[in-house]
């Protein structure tokens, strides 16, 4: 597996590849089976699959983990080995934002609610960062998670809204044995808290059963010992308003500083 950290190594990597077809895998690292199921759907589309892990500054509000977010590096080299990567590319702050840290691509409408309104940086940083990332690196593909499927809806918009020549493919949510869903930020959580965690998948899946209307299913995160709930609704997933299909229930919570999210489909 090919380490890049240079810009003219990642040129001269790219070059070399020819006609071959390239995936990549963006992350910020700390990785786990989500992240490695990436790579692994990322294998099957293409013929050379690169990850980057780059801790995107843009993407963090001033108060919030960019300088605690975990950092497990010689791990994460060997899981990517392990899991057939043909290259990682690590970038600098410096590569990637060379006169500061600006936002230059603004993320559509698709934004705009949930997350949006709770983090309002937030896919700014996203859209940014990865119109470079693309510019830079020329995938074929790009492999994302539905764990943060507000941000690969965003992500597909801008790709359309600016006309840029890559696919974007959506992957399953890895979950661990108690169904709740891989993060780097669940490496935050004490035992306790871990217990507290797992309810939100749980809770999630009655609501998309239709088992508890939204009220219930944010009165049960509390009962359950989330701290504070920043939403937990069923949407529509090509707005995220409620409007027309009802076909995703989405939902962020707290528990003491750590922040988690996840969503699943409605079947309807
Ligand atoms: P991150 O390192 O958290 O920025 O995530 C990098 C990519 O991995 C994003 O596209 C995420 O949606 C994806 N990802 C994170 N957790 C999971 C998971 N549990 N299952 C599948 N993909 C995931």
């Amino acid at each position: 597996m090919k380490i890049i950290k240079t810009i003219s190594a990642l040129n001269e990597w790219r070059d070399n590849q020819g006609v071959q077809t390239i995936t990549l895998v963006p992350t910020m690292g700390a990785l786990h089976e989500g992240h490695l199921k990436l790579v692994e759907d990322g294998l099957k589309k293409a013929d050379i699959c690169l990850l980057y892990i780059f801790l995107n500054p843009t993407q963090f509000a001033a108060g919030e983990d960019l300088e605690s977010y975990p950092k497990t590096l010689d791990a994460d080299l060997d899981k990517l080995k392990a899991a057939g990567a043909h290259a990682v590319w690590l970038p600098t702050q410096k590569d990637i934002y060379p006169n500061g840290l600006e936002i230059t691509t603004k993320a559509g409408a698709l934004a705009y609610p949930l997350e949006g309104e709770h983090r309002p940086h937030f896919f700014d940083g996203v859209t940014t960062v990865l119109e470079r990332m693309f510019a830079l690196s020329k995938p074929d593909f790009v492999m994302m998670g539905e764990k943060d499927f507000q941000q690969l809806q965003v992500v597909k918009q801008m790709v359309v809204d600016h006309n840029m020549p890559y696919k974007i493919f959506g992957v399953e949510t890895i979950r661990d044995q108690n169904g709740l869903a891989l993060s780097s930020r669940n490496l935050y959580l004490s035992k306790n808290e871990y217990i507290i965690a797992v309810q939100l998948n749980k809770i999630l899946r009655d609501l998309a059963h239709s088992e508890i209307n939204e009220e219930q299913a944010v009165e049960k995160l509390l009962r359950a010992g989330f701290d504070k709930i920043d939403y937990c609704t069923v949407r529509n997933s090509n707005s995220f308003l409620e409007e027309g299909c009802l076909d995703r229930v989405l939902a962020a919570a707290w528990i003491g500083s750590t922040r988690l999210i996840d969503n699943m489909q409605v079947k309807v």
